[in-house]
């Protein structure tokens, strides 16, 4: 008998595959065009990302991280500055915030969400007396921070807002997309994401025409006009490969999420008595992008050791919480914030996955739950 086949965390080659001819089309057009940097390819990718969001400006840059950069750049935000976010996410997240000289400030988050806590926001904002310029909410595992209750508390202190929309492509709150609540969204299409190119990308959205002209001084050397640069910039640039076959992928994004939607909600069902504590589920009003279903459990190392046994990959996104390590190291403690470093496991749930792989995980998760 085989084995079967392996379950994995995310399956980018999955997401190619299902577009394959497309994308050999569109990379034939990118070769043939002898146009390979800021090209016609990113300047049409900019207009469908943006109309994909609900209509604004988007501006493609080289990956997640300095699209957070450049936003919070664009929006003022320099050397000196105190920024507000989360310790919960990846460390480009702090990375970003570190790269232009701001300073980290940590918020608790809302332990039932696992995003920032509006009301642990509103202390920091009260207690440090409008020093706190930005804040950063990160939209976790695809599921909406609080908005736009962020936005109203940040507004009120005189912050503004960049949202890490590094995993909520297509997340959406009240209608409207997560990415179009702050002055400005970073969104990364790194592989794995649910928008994912086949290397590194990035785009900043606003809806701001005066943020998206300066991102694009930002990103090529601070060029207003061709070889004379009108402000310190650098070189964040998306290459016509990668926004030819985003657009290719665009156009199965709203099918990918339903279906990464689909799996989140049998695992909701079928997982309901296993004892493990479940993401909170969509509502009329709030829609995950399903990034990643992320469940806590105090035995999570038993747990992922018994699927990895049967070809199960499970991650753990992210296990060590910013506060706690070196490069953003800070006394302070954040313990909801800590619990969910130390409890939450991954489970797959990428488009790439049938019902039956689903059904084989949760038969699994429930095997070791009740032996
Ligand atoms: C992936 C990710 C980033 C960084 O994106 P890169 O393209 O890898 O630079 C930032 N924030 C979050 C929450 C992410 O998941």
């Amino acid at each position: 008998m085989s084995e079967p086949r392996p379950i994995l965390i995310a399956d980018p080659q999955a997401g190619v595959d299902a577009h394959a001819g497309e994308i050999q089309v569109a990379i034939q057009r990118v070769l043939a065009s002898g146009w390979y940097v800021l090209g016609p390819e990113v300047a049409a990718f900019e207009r469908e990302w943006a109309a994909y969001l609900g209509g604004g400006h988007a501006v493609g840059v080289a990956n997640g991280t300095e699209a957070l950069e450049l936003a919070l750049r664009a929006m003022g935000i320099g050397v000196g500055d105190r920024v507000a976010t989360v310790a919960n996410t990846v460390s480009a997240t702090a990375a970003a915030i570190q790269q232009i000289g701001a300073t980290l400030d940590f918020v608790e988050i809302d332990e039932a969400s696992m995003t920032m806590s509006p009301d642990a926001l509103e202390q920091l904002l009260t207690a440090s007396g409008g020093a706190i310029k930005a804040v950063v909410p990160v939209h976790l595992y695809g599921r909406p921070a609080a908005m736009p209750e962020i936005v109203d508390l940040a507004r009120t202190h005189g912050a503004v807002v960049v949202e890490d929309c590094a995993q909520a492509h297509g997340a959406m709150v009240d209608g409207r997309a997560a990415g179009t609540f702050g002055d400005a969204a970073a969104f990364s299409f790194y592989p794995t994401k649910n928008l994912g190119a086949i290397g590194d990308g990035g785009a900043v959205f606003s809806r701001d025409l005066a943020v998206a002209t300066r991102i694009k001084e930002l990103r090529q050397y601070g060029w207003r006009e061709r070889y004379v640069s009108a402000t310190p910039g650098r070189n964040s640039r998306l290459d016509e490969l990668q926004a030819a076959i985003l657009r290719v992928k665009l156009t199965g994004l709203d099918r990918e999420n339903a279906r990464r939607a689909s799996h989140a909600r049998r695992y909701l069902e079928l997982l309901a008595d296993s004892g493990l504590r479940l993401p909170l589920p969509d509502t009329d009003t709030i829609r995950s992008a399903w990034h990643q279903f992320a469940v806590r459990t105090p035995r999570r190392v038993e747990l992922m050791a018994h699927l990895a046994s049967v070809g199960i990959h499970a991650g753990v996104l992210y296990p060590v919480p910013l506060h706690r390590q070196p490069a953003f190291a800070s006394a302070e403690s954040f313990p909801v914030s800590e619990r969910a470093c130390d409890e939450v496991l991954c489970l797959p749930v990428h488009p790439g996955l049938s019902t039956d792989d689903v059904d084989r995980v949760t038969n699994e998760i429930l095997r070791w739950a009740t032996p």
